[in-house]
């Protein structure tokens, strides 16, 4: 049997937003990935909150965020790591866990190009392909050419959680922004307002 393909979509989902479900049900459902796992980032303690959602509020929002979507699921593996966490400690973690699947990181041509700078990078390479999707004003680096890394051709909004929070902050509205249950639990908890 091959093995299962785990695509790895990192963030602080601080909320989840329609950018993030466009792109991680591309990732699942047109590339060579079985599955697509939100790891949702923790607070790190080293760092203010600021307006930072509790990590609880901001997992459930993506669980919502996913309902019953196939092929889409939400990780809460960093919330029990020791904190900060870093990407590669979370990825042995995961490999040891789940020994039967191959997991791979999709990211955005914005943090390829920082990849350099994190713990780790060339373990990172060696050993996990990357799912490359292209933001706009980040060509990538020198890394777009790494054998590692497959640029995909995904549909994009310029749409950040800081413009969610700015609206929901101000009164805006934030329908078709955030899925509708997202919209839903978002005006009746009063997060982020
Ligand atoms: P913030 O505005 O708070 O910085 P964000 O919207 O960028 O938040 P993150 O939780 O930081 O959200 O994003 C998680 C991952 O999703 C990051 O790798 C980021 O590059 C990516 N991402 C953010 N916005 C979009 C979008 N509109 N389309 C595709 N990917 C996105």
């Amino acid at each position: 049997m091959s093995r299962r393909q785990v695509g790895l979509f990192f963030g602080s989902f601080n909320p989840v937003h329609v950018g993030h479900m466009i792109l991680a049900n591309f990732m699942a459902t047109r590339t060579s990935l079985d599955e697509v796992w939100f790891v949702v980032s923790p607070h790190n303690p080293f760092k203010k909150r600021g307006s930072l959602a509790r990590d609880h509020d901001r997992f459930h929002l993506v669980e919502l965020a996913i309902g019953d979507t196939p092929r889409l699921r939400a990780s809460r593996v960093e919330f029990d790591l020791p904190k900060p966490s870093y990407t590669i400690d979370t990825l042995a973690v995961l490999r040891e866990k789940y020994p039967t699947y191959d997991f791979s990181l999709i990211m955005g041509s914005d943090n390829l190009a920082s990849l350099p700078k994190w713990k780790n990078h060339e373990l990172i390479l060696r050993d996990f392909a990357i799912q490359l999707y292209p933001r706009p004003g980040f060509p990538g680096g020198e890394l777009l050419e790494h054998p590692r890394v497959t640029l995909y051709d995904a549909p994009l909004m310029h749409l950040s959680a800081t413009y969610v929070r700015d609206a929901i902050r101000t009164g805006e509205s934030i329908r078709y922004l955030v899925p509708p249950a997202v919209e839903e639990e978002l005006l009746k908890s009063g997060l982020y307002r």
